[in-house]
């Protein structure tokens, strides 16, 4: 099939899908991949990453290499990413160059940005936080008299897993020290930090919902999750969510349209507040598979991973129904040496990342217990 009829490219069985960034995630997308007859390529910049283990083949260079990304164009046949802070710089440079890349750069670009995001959230008619956009001192204390106190100051690009935020209390006097706090993160990666302010959200819980669209419009969504953050790290993700079936159709119906308005093609990851009343509100989205989403590995017939790999190979969505109930729990630094008791746990599937130091805050793994319903 030609490659000029992007919308309805097919990978065919020993076909290559190529993968920007060698984490984890582009470990068990490799890993779905050859169980359906599919080759990997990963393209990352570090030497040494965890997807290379189990992957066809590996690139090592930078995401601004216009060589090494044309050899990567021209060795997959359709190219995706399982980091969501790939420069979109080379997502446009890959498509300029014959490559298919699914998801495309508008899904990858308004979530490098949560302004962008949460613009774009608010647009299809779904609910965020209150915010405001957050360049210098002055802005910061315009946006705590829209937003309210406590807020969040959160760096508008580069933060993960609760980097690059800092929080204001009700009486946080000290605003410059907090404002300073929250830019340090984006200065070093970034050498500057527009920043966006955040009213606090006073969740009654946190889910999420795991959502894909095919090459051919198809929606296909899991059961939303319900997701416990330590320090601002994801710990458990456990299904069912203990939320009524009217707010996980709330989410659902949010995720789905997210999906249709990007002309989305892939897993996303769509993480919601749920409010004492009931309502969702949006708190972000991630253009890749998602941690709240490795319960389906082995609480679903076709997990997150390979419905990616489907989606992005053009193949029809596999079922996302649900066979058992199951708590997911990372295993983050240290919790890794865990692993021999683990292993021995009944009902209880581990997966490790091959990754050598267990660095504190590191994920290094993660333990699915399936529990019979
Ligand atoms: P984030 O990196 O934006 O996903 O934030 C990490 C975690 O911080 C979230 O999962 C929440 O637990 C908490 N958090 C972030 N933003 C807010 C907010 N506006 N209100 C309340 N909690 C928040």
């Amino acid at each position: 099939m030609s490659k000029t009829d992007a919308k309805n490219f097919v990978v065919e069985p020993n076909g290559t899908i190529g993968v920007l960034g060698g984490g984890q995630l582009g470990r068990m997308l490799a890993t779905a991949a050859a169980e359906l007859g599919l080759k990997t390529i990963i393209y990352c910049p570090e030497d040494k990453a965890p997807a290379f283990d189990v992957a066809s083949d590996h690139i090592v260079a930078s995401y601004t290499d216009e060589t090494a990304l044309k050899k990567l164009a021209a060795a997959a046949d359709a190219i995706t990413y399982e980091f969501e802070n790939v420069p979109v710089e080379a997502v446009n440079f890959l498509t300029a160059n014959g490559a298919i890349v699914r998801p495309g750069a508008k899904a990858l670009s308004m979530a490098q940005d949560r302004l962008f995001e949460k613009e774009f959230v608010n647009k299809i008619g779904a609910a965020t936080a209150a915010f405001h956009p957050v360049d210098d001192l002055a802005a910061l204390k315009t946006g705590l008299e829209k937003v309210g106190r406590p807020a969040i100051l959160k760096t508008r690009r580069l933060g993960y897993d609760g980097k690059g935020q800092t929080r204001i209390t009700a009486d946080d006097a000290d605003l410059s020290t907090a404002f300073e706090k929250a830019i340090e993160f984006a200065w070093a990666e970034v050498g500057a930090a527009p920043s966006i302010l955040e009213g606090f959200v006073p969740f009654t819980c946190e889910i999420s919902i795991i959502g894909a669209r095919g090459a051919d419009g198809d929606v296909k969504l899991y059961d939303p999750a319900e997701n416990v953050h330590k320090s601002g790290i994801l710990a458990t993700s456990s299904v069912p969510a203990k939320v009524s079936d009217e707010t996980a159709d709330k989410a659902r119906a949010v995720a789905r349209k997210m999906l249709d308005e990007l002309d989305y093609v892939g897993v996303i990851g769509v993480e919601f507040f749920v409010l004492e009343s009931g309502d969702v509100i949006v708190n972000e989205y991630a253009p890749r598979v998602h941690n709240s989403g490795h319960w389906t590995q082995n609480a679903c017939a076709v997990s997150q991973f390979e419905q990616h790999i489907r989606a992005v190979a053009g193949w029809p969505l596999g079922d996302p129904a649900r066979h058992s109930n199951a708590v997911m729990e990372n295993l983050i630094g240290d919790d890794v040496h865990q692993w021999r008791t683990l292993a021995a746990e009944p009902q209880t599937c581990v997966h490790l990342y091959g990754k050598r130091d267990a660095r504190a805050g590191r994920k290094m793994g993660h333990v699915t217990r399936l529990k019979t319903r």
